[in-house]
């Protein structure tokens, strides 16, 4: 019984163990993915969305975005493909 009694708390001393090395490895790997995030996002600020058929190019959240094939691409390259500003969301004013 009290062999049982050590194995059993050694058991458990060394599943705290793990669990806290997990926990830190959980953060660090949460912290790794918000770096990784805001580097994707930070790659698509300045984007526009090119609407090809209306060449026309609008800011991610307009909504006429959602209805054509469309294209990301910077307000520069928009601009030299002749693709005009959206009037309705106004993607060339920040
Ligand atoms: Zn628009």
């Amino acid at each position: 019984m009290t062999g049982r009694a050590v194995i059993g708390k050694i058991r458990d001393m060394i599943g705290s163990r793990v669990y806290k090395k997990l926990s830190v490895l959980a953060l660090l790997l949460g912290a790794i993915c918000a770096v990784l995030f805001n580097a994707c996002s930070d790659r698509n600020e300045g984007k526009v969305i090119v609407i090809e058929k209306t060449k026309t190019y609008h800011r991610a959240e307009c909504p006429k975005v959602n209805m054509a094939k469309t294209q990301f691409m910077t307000i520069a390259e928009a601009e030299s493909a002749h693709c005009a500003p959206c009037r309705q969301c106004m993607p060339h004013e920040q």
